[in-house]
């Protein structure tokens, strides 16, 4: 047994020293233009020693020792989270979910989002069921047998509570024509989770993909502060990021994908002075000192939302799974406790399978 653990091990190294002798990521998609304010000034996503960094705090993600570290220390929490018995809420009447000719935008769980314009009906980061190993606190609203046909996946990076084999194999059960659109060097990954011939397209950020006009929106793939990493020896290998997806009717959606706070929102807002949605994880955040880099607390993805200038903000990535020290309601308490605090009607407190578009869009 202990034999072919080392061969396997040793197989995968050298599979391993292969990849990252023979591949240059690349830093761009050729095919696609980047955003017409900022062409001068951009020349690619950056790379430091091979791997795909942040724009703003380009140190490699915390390794194995910081992860030793959390786990050795007492999370101030533990007692509250064992009592913590906070379920999300699912919405008494799903008809709007269940109608391919409602236009709406959907919560599912974590970072799944439908959202549906004229009849052309977008997935964000599908996962239906765990998230590999990590149970599900919250259920579905309603089978995913029973949503219309999607048309178009967005998924916002590699991580697997976002990109999830078994939720593809099942949304393409019933979306025959699902097309794909994500960050550069994911289609490798992608292509080998979709049905063959699944068609998509890879961005840099600050890049806009080519939507088909039948589509109704236009898309572009932005920054995030975060990293990538699936198996042993791929870290940051693969882009992440978010999208602002803009409708023909001028209603404009920003997904933010997994992210910590940092600058690149007021970048954004720049370029995209309406943004009607904001969609922002608000979850995973605790203990702040080695989650930050990486996903927001209830206080700064609402600080994104300000620097964002979007009118409503809906939050995302808490209540499903358990990934943090935090207990699972707390950062729905948080931002409950934010809304009131700052007296903002924006702030959009979400239920399950509810159409969060507003009346006035
Ligand atoms: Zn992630
Ligand atoms: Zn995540």
């Amino acid at each position: 047994m202990q034999k072919i653990f080392k061969t396997v091990l040793f197989v995968t190294t050298l599979y391993s020293m292969k990849s990252n002798a023979q591949t240059t990521l690349p830093i761009s998609n050729a095919k696609l233009k980047v955003h017409p304010l900022i062409t001068d000034s951009w020349s690619g996503n950056p790379l430091l020693k091979g791997r795909y960094v942040n724009l703003e705090f380009q140190t490699p993600p915390r390794g194995f020792g910081d992860v030793m570290k959390w786990k050795r220390m007492k999370n101030p929490y533990e007692e509250e989270k064992k009592i913590d018995k906070f379920k999300l809420p699912i919405a008494d009447n799903l008809t709007d979910l269940k109608s391919d000719s409602t236009n709406g935008i959907f919560w599912l769980g974590h970072a799944t989002f439908i959202i549906r314009m004229n009849g052309v009906q977008i997935i964000t980061d599908p996962v239906f069921g765990k998230a590999t190993v990590v149970k599900r606190m919250s259920d579905l609203p309603l089978p995913i047998q029973e949503i219309p046909p999607t048309k178009v996946l967005l998924m916002s990076h590699d991580h697997r509570d976002h990109c999830d084999k078994k939720s593809l194999k099942l949304l393409q059960k019933k979306s025959t024509d699902l097309q794909y659109f994500s960050g550069l060097n994911m289609e490798e990954l992608l292509n080998g989770l979709l049905k063959k011939g699944t068609v998509g397209q890879t961005a840099g950020w600050f890049q806009e993909y080519e939507v088909d006009s039948s589509l109704g929106f236009r898309l572009w793939f932005l920054p995030t502060r975060h990293w990538a990493k699936r198996g042993l020896y791929d870290t940051n290998k693969r882009l992440w990021g978010s999208f602002i997806i803009q409708f023909n009717s001028g209603l404009t959606i920003y997904f933010g994908g997994d992210s910590g706070y940092g600058n690149h929102y007021k970048k954004i807002a720049s370029l995209f002075p309406r943004i009607d949605y904001a969609i922002l994880g608000i979850g995973a955040y605790e203990p702040e000192w080695f989650m930050e880099e990486n996903h927001a607390s209830p206080e700064k993805a609402y600080q994104a939302f300000i620097d964002l200038n979007a009118t409503y903000f809906i939050p995302m990535h808490y209540g499903t799974f358990d990934l943090s020290d935090e207990p699972i309601g707390h950062p729905e308490k948080v931002l409950k406790q934010i809304k009131e605090r700052e007296q903002n009607t924006g702030v959009i407190i979400p239920v399950l399978g509810a159409n969060l578009l507003q009346k006035t869009q």
